[in-house]
This record gives C-alpha cells, structure tokens and sequence, in this order.
C-alpha cells in the first residue's frame, strides 16, 4: 500500500443511499475499495428524499450558508454525517429546497428533469467545499465526478486554496458520461460568484454561448479520468468526443481511463440473496437453470429447456442501441430464443418495447420499471445479455453479466470493448459475442452467433465457466486510483519529476488492458 490518502469523494448519486445509474456503483464501491487498501476517503452526497438511511442514523455535524450565491435567502444548508459508516464517512447535504424531491433527477410525475439542475448542483458543490473547509477532516484529494461536480475545481482554486484545510489538496476530475454536460444559460455564473467578464468564447466556462460544467470541470482539475481506457481514446475524436474532443485533447496524458470494479459482495452468483438458488463457476449449469425457471415464470413465460434465454437491463436511452432492434426485431423473434426486458427511460422506446411484448407475448417480456432485485433475477437467470451500446463509457452490465454466466452480446465500443472478447471458432477462447458497425445487421449477426454456440452445450457450459472466472473485482482499479491519486500530489508538490513515471505506468496499464 502506498502512504494512506484522504480523499473527499463527491457525487449526486452512490449506492446504496440514491441510484439513478452506474455512476452510483462507482461512487458507492471505489471509496470502500480505497478504505480497504487502507485510505482515509470520504463520500459527499445531496440528501434527496430518496435517500435509504433512517434520519436517526444522520448526525448533524454542521450549519452554514453558501457563500457567493447571489445573497439569496435559501442559501443555508446543514451537513449530516452517517453514524456507523465504518471505515467510510458519509456526509450529506440537507437543503430542503433542493434536493428534497421525489426524484433525484427527473420528476417520477412527469418524467421530466428539473429545471433548475445547474442551481441544484452548483448550490451541492458550494457547499461540499465549504463543509471541507470547516471540517477540519485533512483532505488531500477531491475527487470530483460527472457535470453535477464540475465546477468543484475552479471554485476551489478561485476561493478555497488560500484556506488550511484545502491549500495543498489536488483536484481529480472523473467523466463517468461525456453526453451529460451540465449546460446552462450564463446567470449561472453570478451565483457561483464568477465574473461574466469570464464569459467569452474559448473560455473554460463557455460553450457556445452556454456555460458548460463538465468543460470547467476538464479544464480545472489537476487530472481527468474517465471509465475505461478505450473510452478515453474514444472521446478524443469527434464522434464520441460530444464536443469536447479538443478540451480532452488539450489535456493531452492529463486524461487516464480507469475500468471500473463491480463490488464482488453485491453481485455475488454464489451469496445473492435476491436470486432463486446461489451457483458458482465450478458447477454453474443446473443453479442456473433454476433461476432461469423462477424468471420465467415471473415474467409469465413459459419454460422451454433448451430455448436459450436473452435478458435486457438498461436505461431505455438513446445511447444503449436499442434504435437497432426495430429493422431487424421480427428476424430476431424468428431465431429460437426468449427475452426479458427490464428498463425505463424515453417514451418511445418504452412504447417499443411493449409493443415487442404484445406482439410476441410467449416469448416476450417486458417490466418497465426501476426494479433492483429483478436486475438480479435476470443476471442469474438468462442465458445471454444484449448490450448493443451506441457508446458505453464503462458498462456494468456486461461485468455483472459474466459474472453471472450470462454470456454478453454487447457491441464493440467503449468499456464493452475492453471487457468482452469474441467467442473463436473453436469455443475455446473468448467470453461473448459483439458487433463493431452500428448496424442493425451486426446485431442480429452477433446474436445469431450467440444463439447457435448455445447448441453447442459442451462448448457453451466451458464458455459460462470461463466468464465466471473473470475478475472484475475494484482492487485493481483502486491500485490505479491510488497511482493516478499519488501523481496528483506529487505534482501539487511541485515535484512533477516524480510523478511523470508513474503517470506513464498508469497509461500503460490502461494500454494492455485496453
Ligand atoms: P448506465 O450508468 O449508463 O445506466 P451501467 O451499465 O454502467 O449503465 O449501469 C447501469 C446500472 O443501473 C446497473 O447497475 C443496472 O443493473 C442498473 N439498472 C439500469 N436500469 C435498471 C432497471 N430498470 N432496474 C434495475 N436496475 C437497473
């Protein structure tokens, strides 16, 4: 273990407390990670109403106001800290007005977002720096993740680096979605206490015409992260680079891909207590096959052995792929195969799928809802996991999935590139089946691959074992962060010698596993 880090972890989501996404696996595992490799970190999140933890478990341990933010009357919040949080402190940010909804980003009502995200988040980042001021807790790293957190470190380098408790402390930045940017109309600046004099063209906070807190957020921090290290080549070119491809560029080794871990505990074939039955790598077939008959009969389908079985959980979003499926939906229910699905998202596609459902009601199945337990089932369950991403920054499912002997059909981009290999000839190699072109043709054509090795049962139970063997665990990630974390301070130190090694051992671990 290198010198014990403290780092301050900040994110508008984590589990187990509020979970819109993966953002919040991350943001709920890699500080646990960090505290068993004997780090001191910290977790900051807004208190949304959603928020699992008993109020008696939230010990108030401070009452300020956001300075800087335009003298407005809501501008004091309390600070909770999580009792029994373990190696972990948990701290919360209570402003009612805020965060005290029923959803965390979107209206449940309406499904429409709120409006007044960029005040919400730039009001949460505020107030996270001035908790770390009073504290008194020795930060060293804040660790900054996705546009909610963007503005952290020009606020902290603008207002905050002069005090104690933060002048030393370096700034990692961590995109977990370039596509989601933060974009607001440029008031936005006056309660964050930044002039409009800084408002112009080619400046860290314009983007045309609009303030941008993921831009800041790059061009601020000391490094920049992002979920894989295919990713991270990726949103250098203008086709995932979302517009922002020349502000990473500019940030030149500055910018470092990461794969994400998945926690072992939570997804766990062996100890999953959601699932049917518990399974492991060594004998995983017949576990699975129970768990398969327990979801299909869930979902109202009916069991047919040796019909393989294709699950489907996401967030019903453009960027997951699922435009693919409509040219090509009835040739897919044409090979031998059932489906599950679990999602929601954009009505349309919504409406797509349960359409799909209709159409095929014996060998269709569609929830759509936000259903954890469910997630499991279908883990353990299905024989196959579609993931045919347009882009995939990281991907969870996919690990989730050969952990769980589900075999992966993902398409080629991002994460899902550097977790999933292609199946040879033979069968012996190999742990999924993927699509490069964004066509609905590769699609089928990697599923109908997929469907035919699940005929080969010798082939495809040694294929199961050996996703099952991977390890995704966030050990390995952890080590990265602490490297990337102990670049940064060195740098801070202004012993920037000393850091450039080890900053390139990073990028050629990201390179060989990429
Ligand atoms: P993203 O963060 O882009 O949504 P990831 O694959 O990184 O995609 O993470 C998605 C996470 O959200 C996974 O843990 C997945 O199981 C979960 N998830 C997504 N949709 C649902 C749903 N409808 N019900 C339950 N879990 C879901």
């Amino acid at each position: 273990m290198s010198a014990p880090v403290r780092p301050a972890f900040i994110a508008a989501e984590a589990v187990p407390w509020a979970k819109a996404g993966g953002l919040a696996d991350v943001a709920g595992a890699l500080p646990r990670a960090l505290a068993a490799h004997g780090h001191q970190p910290s977790l900051f999140l807004p208190l949304y109403a959603a928020v699992d933890a008993p109020a008696r478990a939230l010990d108030p341990v401070l009452e300020a106001r956001v300075p800087f933010f335009g003298g407005r009357p809501a501008a004091s919040f309390r600070l909770l800290r999580l009792a029994g949080g373990g190696d972990l402190r948990v701290y919360f940010v209570d402003a009612p007005g805020y965060f005290d909804r029923p959803g965390l980003y979107t209206d449940p009502e309406t499904g429409l977002a709120y409006d007044d995200d960029g005040e919400r988040f730039l009001f949460f980042s505020l107030a996270v720096l001035e908790s770390l001021d009073r504290l008194d807790i020795g930060v060293d790293i804040v660790h900054c993740n996705d546009y909610h957190t963007g503005m952290i470190p020009a606020l902290l380098e603008r207002f905050w680096r002069h005090r104690p408790a933060l002048e030393g402390c370096a700034t990692i930045y961590s995109i977990h979605n370039l596509a989601y940017q933060g974009l607001y109309e440029p008031g936005i600046l006056d309660l964050a206490g930044i002039s409009r004099a800084e408002f112009r063209p080619g400046s860290p906070f314009e983007y045309w015409g609009r303030v941008n807190f993921m831009k800041a957020g790059i061009h601020h921090a000391d490094l920049v992260t992002t979920v894989s290290p295919r990713y991270a080549r990726e949103i250098t070119d203008p086709e995932l680079g979302c517009g922002l491809e020349g502000v990473l560029r500019q940030r030149g080794g500055d910018l470092v891909g990461i794969l994400n871990g998945i926690d072992p505990e939570v997804w766990s074939p062996e100890h999953d207590p959601l699932i049917e039955v518990g399974y492991d790598a060594r004998d995983p077939d017949s576990g699975k096959e129970v768990n398969k008959i327990a979801l299909l009969a869930r979902a109202g389908l009916e069991y047919r052995p040796g019909l393989p079985l294709v699950g489907i959980i996401s967030r019903l979003v453009g960027q997951k792929g699922f435009d693919l499926l409509p040219p090509v939906m009835e040739r897919i229910m044409s090979l031998p195969l059932q489906m599950v699905v679990l999602g929601t998202g954009e009505k349309e596609m919504e409406a797509a799928f349960a359409e799909y459902a209709e159409r095929w009601p014996a060998r269709l199945a569609v929830f759509l809802t936000f259903d954890n337990a469910l997630a499991h089932q279908i883990e353990a369950g299905a024989d196959f996991f579609l993931m045919p991403s347009r882009y995939e920054p990281c991907g969870l499912n996919q690990m989730y999935s050969l952990r769980y002997g589900t075999i992966p059909v993902v398409r080629y981009t991002g994460g899902l590139a550097d977790t999933v290999t292609e199946v040879d000839a033979e069968g012996a190699r190999g742990t999924g089946f993927g699509f490069t072109d964004y066509e609905p043709e590769a699609l089928l054509a990697a599923l109908g691959r997929a469907i035919a090795f699940f005929g080969r049962r010798d082939a495809f139970s040694a294929l199961r074992r050996r996703a099952m063997a991977l390890d995704f665990s966030w050990d390995a990630s952890a080590a990265a962060y602490e490297k990337l974390y102990q670049v940064a301070r060195l740098r801070r130190q202004g012993r920037p010698e000393q850091a450039r090694p080890l900053l390139e051992e990073l990028h050629l671990a990201a390179a060989r596993g990429a």
